[in-house]
């Protein structure tokens, strides 16, 4: 193996270590903590989870965490009146509604809902366009992304000049992470390019990649031979190829990213696994942006 690991789950740890100790200070000089509300509707078990993990770790960091749970039955006019109960709320700094929602509840009108600075997800469209102005304007860049531009800065990657490749042009991962590498700053300033399911040839454009970020969700899309030696390789996709079971005795998924890892990690200077690599800093930098929340509020940077 040629190619450094880039480890999500070691990542994780610095970043959460950093929020508590901030979020001591920011309690012993204002009496203040970040607080984070989770809206789930319905009882979708895979929600379920995911919630509870924003839970667990919106407690270990130290935020005030307000779970509010409603039946699937909520009409989206009961919904909009809570969202704008937690908008109105000054001790609740970011708020989450966890999708999916009912059919009967129109998911856009309620993220919209959100105020744009208790967006701590940075879906909303002032956020989106806040994110594309770049600099100072940006207050909640979107968690995924996010964790991809802090794991390349925290692997000491130079991303100055860097031609970057961008593989999908989701809201949720290609384009802002693509928006986010051409400002002009720390651990951007590339010439970033983004192919998709329209581009001609893929391969070519990979090949040309400093950085490689892949975010598709087609199991060992990318081939060893479209990697360019020495580059560093993000692998954002998460795909369930299987099941196996665990030495608890229990099923589990059996994962793979959109990148064939063991042909590439011969090949890239930097690589990030599945699982265990971007995975576990999406959360992390949900926090991140719900400390932030409170700092903008206060008048902190
Ligand atoms: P999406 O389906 O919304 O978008 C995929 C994009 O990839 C599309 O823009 C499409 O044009 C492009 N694409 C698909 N097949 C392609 C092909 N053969 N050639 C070129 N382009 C192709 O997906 P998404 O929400 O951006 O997620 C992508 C992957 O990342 C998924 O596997 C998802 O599970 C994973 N993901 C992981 C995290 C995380 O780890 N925290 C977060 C979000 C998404």
């Amino acid at each position: 193996m040629t190619a450094k690991l880039i480890k999500g789950t070691e990542i994780r740890e610095q970043i959460l270590e950093e929020i508590t100790a901030e979020v001591a200070e920011i309690k012993a000089k204002y009496g203040k903590v970040p607080g984070l509300v989770t809206i789930l509707v319905g009882e979708n078990p895979a929600s379920i989870s995911y919630v509870t993990l924003k839970i667990q770790t919106a407690h270990r960091v130290g935020f005030k965490e307000v779970q509010d749970s409603q039946p699937v039955t909520i009409s989206e006019a009961d919904l909009l009146a809570l969202i704008d109960k937690y908008n109105k709320d000054d001790s609740i700094n970011g708020i989450l509604v966890q999708l999916p929602l009912p059919k009967h509840i129109d998911e856009k009108k309620v993220l919209n809902a959100i105020d744009p600075d208790k967006d701590v997800d940075g879906f909303h469209p002032v956020n989106v366009g806040r994110l594309m102005i770049g600099g100072d304007e940006v207050k909640f860049p979107p968690c995924t992304p996010a964790g991809i531009q802090e794991m390349i800065i925290r692997a000491g990657v130079e991303t100055k000049g860097a031609e970057v490749v961008v593989v999908g042009r989701s809201n949720i991962v290609g384009k802002p992470i693509a928006n986010m590498m051409i400002q002009k700053g720390k651990g951007a300033n590339s010439t970033v390019t983004i192919v998709h399911t329209g581009t001609k040839d893929l391969a070519g454009h990979c090949k040309r990649a400093d950085i490689l970020i892949v975010a598709a969700g087609v199991p060992d899309l990318v081939k060893p031979e479209w990697i360019k030696p020495g580059a560093c390789v993000i692998d954002v996709g998460v795909n369930r190829v299987g099941e196996k079971v665990n030495e608890a005795g229990k099923k589990v998924a059996i994962l793979k990213g959109d990148v064939d890892f063991n042909a590439a990690k011969e090949i890239a200077g930097w690589i990030t696994p599945v699982p265990g690599g971007v995975g576990p800093m999406t959360i992390t930098m949900l926090m991140l942006n719900t400390l932030k929340s409170l700092k903008f509020k206060l008048g902190k940077k």
